[in-house]
């Protein structure tokens, strides 16, 4: 199981894209993140709370 102890900003997400296997630290909330290398939507592991992404 997987936890986040705070709601804050500040939290960091390790994110490994899907497409390309890039690995890095997302700062956002959001629950997919935009591989900075490829540009794919690869989903973050965080709650799917912000759906006006699609
Ligand atoms: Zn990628």
């Amino acid at each position: 199981m997987m936890s986040v102890m705070a709601d804050s900003d500040n939290e960091t997400t390790e994110v490994e894209c899907e497409e390309c296997g890039y690995v890095w630290q997302y700062s956002g909330q959001m629950w997919r993140a935009t591989c900075p290398r490829c540009s794919h939507k690869t989903p973050t592991g965080l709650k799917p709370d912000e759906f006006d992404d699609e």
